[in-house]
């Protein structure tokens, strides 16, 4: 579906052609690089892009991703709130931007249960491609500890009762969610650590699990011991995401995170994993397209 052959380029998409080959050749694979262009495409499994840190730009930054190679950008919802800027994104971008339902941990508050109310009625309406993000944050505070696990179970349950994946975000809970996932996992569930920032141990069980680990920005940093922990997890088990707004790779840093410095991930990914950047997209837009039953060949 997304096969494209340089003479159908348009000259955007020339220019970011020049753009594969600077990017290949960092790799030492330059003459590669064209006959790898027509099948190379990339997916970002995990990206906010409907935020209003987008209003004065979005279709841009959609389309920088696009001509660039990231074929598809998956946006996870965050709360009741964002449900209706996210599906909009959809719309206007069909085919290429799909969403999730979730109710993220760091919205979780008092109201928490009519929240969840309104993502059911969401949910039943079959649109979903999963749900997310859920989790448990307690770096921002441990308030709502409890209703946060408590929201995570309901939401997990419906992940087996719709039979959809999840996406889950976790922030100094690492052991608590693996408490949880490994509770709820009869089999059948199945998922994303979306952000992964863990142990390698941590890594272990969350592939013992059958999840995925969602790999960002935080993989190219220099002070990070990110590539020790998934150096022994296959490749077959790990998606690209950029979380924009947030968490942007080396070297944005400090800068508006979006869908385009997904390159970035994968080029340092390549480099850990000593692949070639087209082996990194071919795997993991293949992993990205199983879990999320996306419709792509
Ligand atoms: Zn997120």
């Amino acid at each position: 579906m997304f096969r494209q052959h340089p003479h159908q380029m348009s000259g955007i998409k020339a220019a970011n052609h020049g753009r594969y080959c600077k990017i290949q050749a960092a790799n030492k694979q330059v003459s590669y690089a064209k006959s790898y262009l027509c099948s190379m495409f990339f997916i970002d499994t995990h990206t906010h892009l409907y935020l209003n840190q987008f209003d004065a730009d979005r279709g841009q930054v959609v389309h920088r991703a696009l001509d660039a190679g990231i074929s598809a950008m998956l946006l996870p919802n965050i709360d009741t709130d964002s449900i209706r800027p996210m599906l909009d994104l959809c719309t206007a971008f069909p085919g290429q931007c799909f969403p999730m339902i979730g109710l993220h941990p760091t919205s979780v508050g008092d109201d928490f249960e009519q929240q969840l109310a309104t993502m059911e009625v969401e949910l039943s309406k079959g649109y979903a491609i999963a749900i997310g993000e859920i989790g448990i944050d307690l770096y921002w505070e441990q308030k709502f500890k409890d209703e946060q696990i408590n929201a995570l179970r309901t939401q997990l349950s419906w992940a087996l009762e719709y039979d959809l994946p999840v996406a889950i975000h976790t922030r100094e809970a690492f052991p608590l969610i693996l408490e949880e996932v490994e509770k709820a996992q009869n089999g059948k569930l199945r998922g994303v650590f979306h952000c992964f920032s863990g142990s390698s141990e941590e890594a272990e069980r969350a592939v013992a699990l059958g999840f995925y680990l969602g790999i960002g920005g935080v993989i190219t940093y220099k002070k990070t011991s990110l590539p020790d922990a998934i150096a022994k997890v296959p490749l077959d088990r790990i998606l690209l995401e950029t979380d924009s707004p947030f968490l942007p790779p080396t070297p944005h840093r400090g800068k508006r995170n979006e869908s385009v410095y997904l390159l970035e991930i994968a080029t340092r990914l390549a480099e850990i994993k000593n692949l070639s950047i087209s082996k990194i997209a071919e795997i993991t837009s293949k992993n990205a397209t199983q879990l999320f039953n996306l419709p792509f060949e």
